[in-house]
């Protein structure tokens, strides 16, 4: 990758990914874009930056070549709450922006990434340790978006020789950037409110298990992979990756070694409860690992005192 082009570039990851990916590869070389522009905005600032809809197929095409482009990193989309809140409306903007994508990737000769998720699984996937090659009949608009997204993305390699890549990603935990309507979104929501509020009400059950991984693991993995050498993948879109697996009650625990007086209740929310129930408890990542060396550094203890340390800075909490 030398001059990237990042589409939903103002989420949760892309906010990240874009500030990582200008430390590597040079300010000017990653260039952001989001259908919204937030001004003063570190990743709007510190680099090029465009407003684009990706279901404007010119405008993307533009865009691309203004830049001279050789990498697509494309993350825009509807997450699982929100796609199955506004079903038409995540389909035109998973399928037709990915189609988008792939297209200028085709027209322009670009490596391309973009992530899948664990919500690609569903009810008759295996539950436990789901392997890489599975049964995959999602229930949830957001998991057909992204069973298709990775077979649209085999079709562009096998037959236009566009150079793709992805992984599932299991729920992405992080402090700068609130996540944008996912069914794991309580793992980040809790740690924001143990801090300002020492309680928190989760809207997913006890004892339901889903994989998750710490926003850093998940940035080291999308530029591992797009640098990996293409002679030894042979999965390239769609690679299970995960760092672990937790229910409420245990992140809740973890955070009262750090703040004993913390309370955690549950308010379930009978939609994403729906959803969590329908995804994977944890996933096998061996093809991932032994395919491109794909590696975490954080577990759920690590993870709860790093993200304690920089909320409590964020939120100015003494
Ligand atoms: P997010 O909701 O935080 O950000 C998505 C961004 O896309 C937003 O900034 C939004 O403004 C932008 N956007 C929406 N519609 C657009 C359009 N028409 N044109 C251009 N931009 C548009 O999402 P995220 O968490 O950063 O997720 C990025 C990708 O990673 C998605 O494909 C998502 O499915 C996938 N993913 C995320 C997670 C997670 O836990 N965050 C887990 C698995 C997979």
């Amino acid at each position: 990758m030398k001059k990237i082009l990042v589409t939903g570039a103002l989420g949760q990851i892309g906010s990240e990914l874009t500030m990582h990916m200008r430390s590597i590869y040079g300010n000017d070389n990653v260039v952001a874009t989001d259908i919204r522009k937030i001004e003063g905005n570190p990743t709007v600032e510190s680099g090029p930056f465009e407003v684009l809809d990706v279901t404007n197929a010119k405008q993307m095409a533009d865009i691309a070549k203004k830049y001279n482009v050789d990498s697509i990193i494309h993350l825009a989309a509807l997450l699982s709450a929100v796609a199955e809140a506004k079903p038409a409306l995540a389909w035109e903007i998973n399928m037709g922006g990915l189609f988008n994508a792939l297209e200028v990737a085709r027209e322009c000769n670009c490596a391309f990434f973009t992530p899948s998720s664990i919500a690609a699984f569903g009810p008759s996937s295996p539950r436990i340790l789901t392997p890489q090659d599975t049964i995959q009949r999602p229930g949830t608009m957001y998991g057909v978006t992204k069973v298709s997204g990775e077979l649209l993305c085999d079709y562009y390699f096998k037959k236009y020789g566009v150079d793709t890549r992805g992984v599932r990603f299991p729920g992405l935990i992080s402090y700068v950037t609130p996540p944008g309507g996912g069914t794991t979104d309580y793992a980040v929501d809790i740690y924001y409110e143990a801090l300002k509020s020492g309680k928190y009400s989760s809207f997913i059950a006890e004892g339901t298990y889903m994989d998750m991984m710490y926003m850093p693991d998940a940035l080291n993995a999308i530029v591992k992979l797009m640098e990996a050498d293409p002679s030894k993948l042979v999965h390239r879109n769609a690679f299970n990756i995960t760092a672990m697996s937790f229910e409420p009650g245990q992140i809740a625990a973890e955070i009262k070694k750090h703040i004993p007086s913390f309370e955690m209740s549950y308010n379930v929310d009978p939609i994403r409860q729906a959803i969590a129930d329908s995804w994977p408890d944890s996933i096998d990542d061996s093809a991932a690992k032994e395919e491109w060396g794909f590696e975490t550094k954080y577990d759920l203890a690590s993870m709860t005192t790093d993200m304690l340390a920089k909320l409590k800075e964020k939120l100015n909490v003494k």
